[in-house]
């Protein structure tokens, strides 16, 4: 599958997984159906060379990227990722899927992403904050508040968005604190934010437990990934009496039958800064992560992590997407046809850009809520998208991601009908 001419025919890539998920819902948008190409390629892609001084002298040259996918329900919003494999595939990707969850939950916005080819562990904190520096004043171009907004994602945090914040006002010559979101609290974030994605995981998550009838209390979960995501998910979710069994990153693969202490673990992560060598559990294959018996997995690391290989084996009712396209489309198939029910990530994990919407709603007013404020309201929002697409997938006898997809593009292609076409 090629879609645009400078990607490759990778059908497993990210890129390609997205078109493929916006081909299913064709056959449900009816008239609306004519708009769809508007989806099949992004409406802006800027590539950006980011020329780094090291401590040591040496210059390095970093590729960055910002994709705004699609601009027509308000301005582009999504995260900025730091890893080593950063591709622009990945970039437009990302972007595509943020104007989908922007629209399930009924946020004004559309869909963004930006990330930089590089691990970030390697630069030292000088380093880091160059780079993003100089990244942010390259992509300057088109972000903005009224444009496109910033937030983390992997690889980047709270500290980052204070520099970019910084630049960017620097060079408008005013303090822009609604430029990006996932902010320190005292420069503009907002309360709840560092918790937001995960929280949602759990709210919708034992929502969808709830209608299969799948008590929390005992349940056997594994999580990929032991970052922002996955980590307050693992504390929400045991604290709610579940049994994390197994937890995976990129260190190690932790098993401990009886539940892995998350709090101990959480203060093992944060000295060691990885899960490796955490004492009190097993460390098993990280092959082994994907055949254990479950009653839950959350994949809250990369995308394209449950191969159709995964699927056919894996040992679980209940699928939460904590990671953005952590699915591939095959591997869908193969879990709907298995009776595994699938949380797609652009309800479950969409508290993160929910609580980013209330950051840059409170920035713009200089009045900021209470926590209790922003999760009754994050939890309503999220809440009440998850039962708008549960009550269409089961009418419509179909997956809950196609159902997103279809209740999302509804409302993005009737605003680029609507809107009509420059010039
Ligand atoms: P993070 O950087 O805080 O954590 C990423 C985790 O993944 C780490 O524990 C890391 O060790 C692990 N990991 C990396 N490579 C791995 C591998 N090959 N195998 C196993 N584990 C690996 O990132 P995060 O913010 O928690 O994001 C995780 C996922 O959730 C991403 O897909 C991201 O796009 C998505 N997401 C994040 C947010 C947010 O608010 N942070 C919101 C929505 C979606």
């Amino acid at each position: 599958m090629k879609t645009l001419s400078f990607l490759g025919n990778d059908s497993d890539s990210a890129w390609n997984i997205f078109v493929t998920q916006v081909e299913r819902v064709r056959p449900h948008l009816g008239e609306l159906e004519a708009w769809i190409e508007t989806l099949m390629r992004p409406k802006r892609a800027l590539i950006v060379d980011i020329p780094l001084e090291m401590e040591d002298g040496t210059v390095r040259h970093f590729e960055g990227y910002r994709v705004q996918h699609n601009l027509s329900r308000g301005p582009g919003k999504g995260g900025v990722r730091y890893h080593a494999d950063v591709t622009l595939d990945e970039v437009m990707a990302l972007s595509a899927w943020m104007t989908i969850k922007c629209a399930v939950l009924n946020l004004p916005f559309g869909g963004a992403k930006g990330g930089i080819r590089v691990d970030p562990a390697t630069l030292s904190q000088k380093e880091l904050e160059r780079l993003t520096r100089r990244y942010t004043s390259e992509i300057g171009l088109i972000i903005g508040p009224q444009q496109d907004i910033p937030a983390p994602d992997v690889g980047t945090n709270a500290q980052v968005m204070a520099w970019m914040m910084d630049t960017w006002s620097m060079n408008v010559g005013a303090t822009t604190t609604g430029v990006v979101t996932g902010k320190p609290v005292h420069l503009g974030g907002s309360l709840g934010r560092v918790k937001a994605t995960g929280r949602g995981v759990f709210v919708t998550g034992r929502q969808a437990a709830s209608h299969l009838g799948l008590p929390l209390t005992d349940a056997r979960i594994g999580i990929q990934g032991f970052g922002n995501v996955g980590s307050v998910s693992a504390q929400l979710f045991a604290e709610a009496g579940a049994n994390i069994i197994a937890i995976q990153d990129h260190s190690a693969t932790l098993y401990s039958a009886a539940g892995i202490d998350i709090e101990a673990l959480s203060a093992w992560q944060q000295k060691e800064g990885k899960i490796a060598g955490f004492p009190g559990v097993d460390t098993v294959e990280p092959g082994t992560f994907w055949e254990l018996e479950y009653d839950i997995v959350i994949p809250a690391a990369l995308e394209g992590q449950i191969t159709p290989e995964r699927a056919r084996n894996l040992n679980c009712r209940l699928v939460l997407e904590g990671a953005n396209g952590p699915t591939l489309p095959q591997a869908d198939d193969i879990l709907r046809e298995r009776g595994i029910l699938v949380l797609p990530d652009v309800i479950c994990n969409a508290g993160g850009v929910t609580v980013s919407y209330f950051e840059w709603v409170q920035d713009f007013s200089s009045f900021y809520w209470s926590e209790e404020e922003i999760y009754q309201k994050l939890d309503q929002i999220i809440l009440n998208a998850f039962e708008e697409v549960w009550k269409n997938a089961q009418s419509k006898g179909i997956s809950l991601r196609t159902a997103a997809y279809a209740t999302a593009c509804e409302r993005i292609l009737t605003a680029r009908k609507e809107r009509g076409i420059y010039p």
